[in-house]
C-alpha cells in the first residue's frame, strides 16, 4: 500500500448478500489535467519504448461532440465520478453480480457503466464476453442495458456478437469485471489519437505505462472508450464451457481461449489503473464491440503500419475493489 490507506467497503447489496465480501476503496489523485500533462510529456519528450506510435496527439475536449456519431454506443460520457474495479478468481466460477446492486454499493445509483467483464453463465448457460454499456436504475428511472455479448457461435465456431437486450432483461454479470462508473454527464475528456504502431506494446498498455512512469507509486485510474478506426486486431472470446482441467498458467488460459483477428472499426472500452495500490487488481482490461458482428477481449492490433486509434478517456477519483480473491495469482491478467 502507498500513502493513503483503504477504508472498508460499505456493506453488501440486498440481492447479492455475498457480493461484497472483501475489498476496499482507494482514493485516486484527481487532477483532470495531470494525466494529460503526463501523457504529453512522454509523447513530446519521446520515449519510443513507452509510446511506440508514429503520431500521437492529445488534447482536452469539452463534451464528446467530436466523437464519430455512428459509433457512439450511448451519447453520454464519463464525468469525474469513480473508477470501479471488480475481480473474481477462477474458483468462484458461478458467482453472479448485478450492476444495479454494484452502483448502489458505490453510492452512485443511476451510474453509467462501461468496461470489460464476463456475462453471467447462469443466465446464458454458456460463457460469453460482456461488453457492458449500462445506465443502472435510479429512483427516477429503470435501468437501460445497451450491453453487447460475444460468444462462440455453435453453428460455425466463429464469433457471435449480440445485443444483450435482444434476449435478456437483467443487468447481471459473472466471474469478473473491470468497470468504469460515472454520472453519465457530458464533461471534459482527454482525446488521444495514435497512428502506426512501431513497438510491441498495445495501445492500452502504452497509456497505462506512461501514467505509471510519470506517477510512480501514486496510482492513477482511467476509463472511457476508444475506437480502432483502421486495421485489424487480435481479440479473444471465451469458449462456451469452462475448462475441464484447472488453468494454472497463462499458456493454459491461452490454449483454452479462442482467438480471432477482427477488423476495424472496433469500439473498445478500456479500464486501467497505472499501478495496483495493494488490492490484487488486474491493472488493464479492454473489451470491444462493433456494428459488423465482431467483438470480445482486446489484446493488440495486428496491422501496426495502418492502425489508427482515437480515444476519449477520463481519470477516476475513486477505485473500488469488490471481492478480492482469497489467494493471489498472476494468470490471465493481460
Ligand atoms: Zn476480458
Amino acid at each position: 500500500m502507498v500513502g493513503v490507506s483503504g477504508r472498508a467497503f460499505p456493506g453488501a447489496g440486498p440481492r447479492h448478500g455475498r457480493a461484497v465480501r472483501s475489498g476496499g476503496v482507494f482514493p485516486l489523485p484527481h487532477h483532470t489535467n495531470s494525466p494529460v500533462k503526463a501523457l504529453l510529456e512522454v509523447v513530446t519528450h519521446g520515449s519510443t519504448r513507452l509510446c511506440p506510435f508514429g503520431l500521437v496527439t492529445l488534447k482536452v475536449w469539452y463534451t464528446a461532440t467530436s466523437y464519430p456519431k455512428k459509433s457512439a454506443p450511448v451519447r453520454k460520457w464519463p464525468k469525474s465520478k469513480g473508477l470501479l474495479f471488480m475481480f473474481q478468481v477462477w474458483k468462484s466460477l458461478l458467482e453472479v453480480y448485478d450492476l444495479n446492486t454494484v452502483a448502489k454499493d458505490i453510492e452512485l445509483p443511476g451510474a453509467f457503466i462501461l468496461g470489460a467483464g464476463a456475462a453471467s453463465s447462469k443466465i446464458l448457460g454458456v460463457n460469453a464476453e460482456l461488453i457492458p454499456i449500462v445506465q443502472t436504475k435510479s429512483e427516477k428511472k429503470p435501468a437501460v442495458n445497451g450491453s453487447y455479448i460475444a460468444q462462440i457461435n455453435p453453428a460455425d465456431k466463429g464469433c457471435l456478437l449480440e445485443k444483450y437486450s435482444s434476449k435478456y432483461t437483467d443487468c447481471e454479470f459473472g466471474l469478473l469485471a473491470n468497470l468504469y462508473a460515472s454520472e453519465g454527464q457530458p464533461g471534459k475528456v482527454i482525446e488521444v489519437k495514435a497512428n502506426g504502431r512501431t513497438g510491441e506494446l498495445n495501445f492500452v498498455s502504452c497509456l497505462r505505462q506512461i501514467l505509471e512512469k510519470h506517477y510512480g507509486e501514486k496510482p492513477v485510474g482511467m476509463g472511457g472508450t476508444f475506437i480502432i478506426q483502421k486495421g485489424k486486431a487480435k481479440i479473444h472470446v471465451m469458449p462456451p464451457e469452462f475448462s475441464a482441467c484447472p488453468l494454472n498458467t497463462d499458456e493454459d488460459v491461452n490454449n483454452w481461449l479462442k482467438f480471432f483477428e477482427m477488423k476495424a472499426p472496433l469500439i473498445c472500452q478500456p479500464v486501467i489503473v497505472s499501478r495496483d495500490p495493494g488490492f490484487d487488481l488486474r491493472v488493464e482490461h479492454t473489451h470491444c464491440f462493433s456494428h459488423h458482428g465482431e467483438g470480445g477481449h482486446y489484446h493488440q492490433d495486428t496491422s501496426p503500419d495502418s492502425v489508427q486509434y482515437l480515444g476519449y478517456l477520463l481519470p477516476a477519483e475513486l477505485l473500488f475493489r469488490i471481492d478480492r480473491p482469497q489467494e493471489t495469482h498472476l494468470v490471465g491478467r493481460d
